[in-house]
């Protein structure tokens, strides 16, 4: 289910200069993406633009937190996102691939699809590692994985029994 208009930047009709502008994020926006380990979002996005004749600066910032499981005890666990991010866009015909953070537009365009950035730019934000801080997992959890490694220190019983063996 792709969800289509809802992030969509309007800017044809935005006069030269400086605009704020927001979006709410959806509770559900990255159930449309595979693989983030999102399940929930409360967030906001607040764009920055700045218009030009030739050129559009936009500064996004994704500010609020998301839900995701910890990575050793996979008890719920929020995480804070503080994104900052610039693109340029350009007005022109002429592409430069060699330069990704500027985004060439157009003349027949007229709106700027924010999806993709608000995706990309908090799942940047967010660590490698996905754990509570230490002493807050989930308690019960914890001590059955912390289990297995007690009994490997302790001497195997075959192991024993060979070294007997060699002995004799
Ligand atoms: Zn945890």
């Amino acid at each position: 289910m792709k969800q289509t208009g809802k992030y969509d930047f309007q800017f044809s009709g935005l006069k030269l200069g400086n605009h704020q502008l927001n979006w709410p994020v959806a509770p559900d926006f990255f159930d449309n993406f595979e693989g983030t380990g999102v399940t929930e979002a409360k967030l906001k996005l607040d764009l920055e633009v700045e218009k030009k004749e030739r050129l559009m600066t936009l500064n996004f910032h994704i500010v609020g937190e998301v839900k995701v499981h910890c990575d050793r005890c996979n008890d719920p666990l929020w995480l804070d996102v503080n994104s900052s991010e610039e693109l340029v866009a350009r007005f022109s015909n002429e592409t430069d691939l060699s330069d990704d953070k500027i985004l060439f537009l157009d003349a027949s365009e007229y709106k700027l699809d924010l999806t993709q950035f608000i995706y990309e730019f908090t799942i940047l934000d967010l660590p490698l590692k996905r754990v509570h801080e230490e002493g807050q997992c989930n308690p019960e959890v914890v001590s059955m994985l912390s289990e297995p490694e007690e009994e490997e220190k302790q001497t195997d019983p075959r192991w024993e029994a060979l070294k007997n063996i060699q002995k004799e």
